[in-house]
């Protein structure tokens, strides 16, 4: 209305047991500054909790958004995790129904968290996100004894994530059967002593220490409908577990790679993606290049063991992870990487 100042009585019935239509309501900014020096109005910023504050045992985690307007697809990588979230309104601009379905489709997402590289140095690295499904692509002990896969294991039941996918490295020497097995072989030779607390009879046991995970070897994994698959072989390189020579011997193993397959892990990169060594050189494999590109064509290719490789890429088709952790001073300070995909409906 357009009446004069209000009495100081209609003011105070703000604040009476009874909600009325305050006198002055059409004139919202003169009401506020009527209001707001009031010690009964209150007013004052408060700085909201950070993200990576680990959550309170027994909390639950709200995370709040609003105003997305078609585009909350482009959230996906920095949200929050947490376990309510909150969306406060306008998520399209005309909710028509593609922009209803689209942002529906960014509700249901399955978060993947990628390590690599760790070594035994899981205590240094970086906190690890929360989400969906751990991989871990390989090397996460300095030689695979039992009492290093034993400490990993562990740490892995610390792990909030639901699933956890993990493959053996060059470095998982006890793993690799075949070194094990010929023992007078030059190879097994040079861990001899490295080894020799593993007792004979005791090596062939030390992949079942790894309870807290599923354990891929050349093998595949159905995993709340994403079809993975782990591999441990590369390219040989100064005697190590999982050595195969280049070319055919390594596509033998490449060609055991189900077509079709989402995510596909492997601990040695593809040639051109994360294999860029210090000295120029690229270390990753032709061949499984060639099979990502024109046989199994997975969403996304996680792997390691070129440290210095470590980070993202793409072909447009397939993206690329070097998720090592440790750089090529063996020094545990990359951060782990995460990618998101639709949950796949499950008939
Ligand atoms: P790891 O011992 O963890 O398997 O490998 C550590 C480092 O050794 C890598 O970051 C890389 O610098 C080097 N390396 C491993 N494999 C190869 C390879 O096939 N070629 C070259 N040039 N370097 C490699
Ligand atoms: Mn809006
Ligand atoms: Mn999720
Ligand atoms: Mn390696």
């Amino acid at each position: 209305s357009m009446s004069a100042k209000p009495r100081d009585e209609d003011i105070e019935d703000e604040y009476a047991g009874e909600v009325a239509v305050h006198p002055e309501t059409h004139r919202p900014t003169y009401v506020w500054d009527t209001m707001k020096n009031r010690s009964s109005t209150g007013y004052r910023v408060v700085t909201p909790v950070c993200p990576d504050t680990p959550k309170p045992e027994g909390a639950v985690r709200f995370v709040c958004i609003s105003d997305t307007h078609n585009q909350a697809a482009r959230l996906i990588q920095t949200l929050p995790a947490g376990d309510v979230l909150i969306h406060a309104g306008d998520f399209t601009n005309t909710g028509r129904p593609s922009e209803v379905k689209r942002f529906n489709e960014f509700l249901d997402h399955t978060r993947f968290v990628c390590i690599s590289d760790t070594f035994s140095r899981t205590s240094h690295m970086a906190k690890i996100p929360e989400g969906d499904i751990l991989i871990h692509a390989g090397n996460f002990s300095n030689i695979g004894l039992p009492r290093e896969v034993v400490a990993f294991n562990e740490f892995l039941g610390h792990l909030p994530h639901r699933h956890k996918i993990v493959i053996a490295g060059n470095h998982e020497v006890t793993f690799d059967r075949q070194l094990m097995t010929e023992q007078n072989s030059h190879v097994f030779m040079s861990f001899a002593t490295a080894l020799q607390e593993v007792k004979q009879e005791d090596w062939k046991h030390i992949p079942a220490l790894l309870t807290n995970c599923t354990y891929l070897e050349d093998a595949e994994v159905n995993i709340m409908g994403f079809r993975i698959y782990g591999s441990p072989w590369q390219p040989e390189f100064c005697d190590w577990a999982f050595n195969l020579q280049r070319g055919q011997p390594l596509l033998d193993k490449w060609n055991l790679i189900p077509a079709g397959i989402d995510v596909l892990v492997t601990h040695g990169p593809p040639l051109g993606h994360g294999d860029l060594t210090t000295s120029k050189e690229r270390a990753g494999c032709v061949e499984l290049l060639t099979t990502v590109q024109r046989r199994v064509k997975p969403k996304y290719h996680i792997f390691g063991h070129i440290h210095e490789g470590y980070g993202v890429t793409t072909d447009n088709k397939t993206t690329f992870i070097n998720a090592s952790i440790c750089t090529v001073n063996y020094s545990p300070s990359n951060k782990p990487i995460v990618f998101d995909l639709p949950t796949p409906k499950i008939p």
